[in-house]
């Protein structure tokens, strides 16, 4: 409803002021997509595939499914513009409604919506800072105050296997203590088992080694300059060796922002490196980093920093009210000549009395009403009055565009 799309709008607008700041460029993708882009592209062993798409069997044999993600389209689209043999280094930026098939509840929606970054064809770390650090802007210019930043380093398909192996190792002599999720990630998806929130898996967890110790050595300095980078631009960050990220594709950085009005689920944004992705769906071995925030949770998070969601837009600068009725037609051409000279304006539509009139007027929070009765018509002239203060002046008809644009510059 429109009293409700404040904060959203301001997220969006800051979004994409920041994203134009830093070079991203607009991506589109359709809302439905094959199926399998996000079986091979999110992983067919993630909570998401496994049973939060929503797919539909279209009769010729195929299965398209509503975007669960931006990121598999994103890549895909890379691929089919063969933008990896023209410009291999690429920045995107999307924004738009996703779809996993989850228990709705605050903040937390069927359909929901992401804004998100995709860099590209470059392996450097300052780009994993870059996207953390246009994330934190955007909330800063969005207003938001209390966030956090979680960072960790997961690997690299050199070194991961090993660390896999080891969880593996460890988990399966403590099977029976774990969650039922948890004995299915053992052999699925065994990182996976790090982020459960189950309280018994978690006392398991705690015991386990950290990834930090398995990193290989170009791993390691990717990680090392990441963090140095974001020290050097004042990110302050908390390093969470637990952080694993719910989907397969992520190497070496990931990263979440959370924030503390949201209770369990505190993630608003979360991204990280996936430099096996564009190969796994086709094309020539690529590195690259992204995010996404959940817009939903971001708008909790402004909702509690910033107050609760306000009107996406002000009011009409100037209400026009007729005190005859055979005067409408004219004073909606005086509307229009406000309008064309960039003055919010409104009048009304449902035959209210003058004085009924005037009350809307008040209600919807106009600066200026314009008067417009017989005396008026007849001078050629508007009858203008300040709400506050109900100071009251006139200007001729033709002048009265122009000088409602001065009021409202707030020129003497
Ligand atoms: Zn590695
Ligand atoms: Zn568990």
């Amino acid at each position: 409803m429109p009293d409700q799309w404040g904060h959203w709008r301001a997220l969006h607008e800051a979004a994409v002021r920041q994203f134009e700041l830093y070079g991203y460029g607009e991506l589109q993708t359709p809302i439905i997509e094959e199926t399998r882009l996000f079986v091979k592209g999110t992983g067919e062993s993630t909570e998401i595939v496994e049973k939060q798409m929503y797919c539909l069997d279209t009769g010729e044999g195929q299965s398209i499914a509503l975007r669960p993600e931006g990121t598999p389209p994103a890549v895909r689209a890379y691929l089919e513009r063969n933008l990896h043999k023209q410009h291999p280094f690429q920045k995107f930026w999307y924004a738009g409604p996703m779809f996993r098939r989850e228990r709705p509840q605050k903040g937390r929606l069927r359909q929901f919506h992401q804004i998100g970054v995709e860099a590209i064809g470059s392996v450097s770390p300052l780009l994993d800072a870059e996207t953390l650090l246009l994330a934190t802007d955007i909330y800063r210019e969005a207003g938001l105050k209390q966030w956090r930043v979680c960072l960790n380093s997961i690997g690299c398909e050199r070194c991961r296997p090993g660390y896999r192996e080891e969880l593996r190792r460890r988990l399966s002599t403590r099977r029976e203590e774990l969650c039922e999720d948890c004995r299915r990630r053992l052999k699925r998806n065994v990182l996976r088992v790090l982020d459960c929130k189950m309280e018994d898996c978690r006392a398991v967890v705690a015991e386990l080694p950290e990834v930090s110790d398995y990193l290989c050595n170009e791993c390691r300095e990717h990680h090392g300059a990441v963090k140095r980078v974001l020290t050097e631009h004042d990110v302050q960050y908390e390093e969470d060796s637990r952080l694993v990220r719910g989907l397969d594709y992520y190497t070496r950085t990931v990263y979440e922002i959370k924030h503390p009005a949201l209770g369990a689920r505190d993630t608003i944004c979360g991204g990280g490196r996936y430099d096996g992705l564009v190969e796994e769906l086709g094309g020539p071995p690529t590195p690259c980093v992204g995010f996404a925030m959940g817009v939903e949770a971001s708008l909790l998070a402004m909702e509690a920093d910033l107050g609760p969601a306000t009107d996406s837009g002000g009011p009409p600068a100037v209400f026009i009210v007729s005190f005859e009725e055979a005067a409408r037609e004219r004073c909606f051409d005086l509307l229009e000549a406000l309008r064309a000279a960039g003055v919010p304006a409104d009048m009304d539509f449902e035959g209210r009395s003058a004085k009924a009139q005037m009350r809307l007027a008040n209600r919807v929070g106009s600066a200026y009403c314009f008067l417009i009765g017989e005396r008026e018509l007849s001078a050629g002239q508007v009858l203008i009055r300040q709400m506050a203060g109900g100071e009251q002046w006139t200007v001729p008809w033709q002048e009265a565009p122009r000088e409602a644009a001065r009021l409202l510059r707030g020129d003497p």
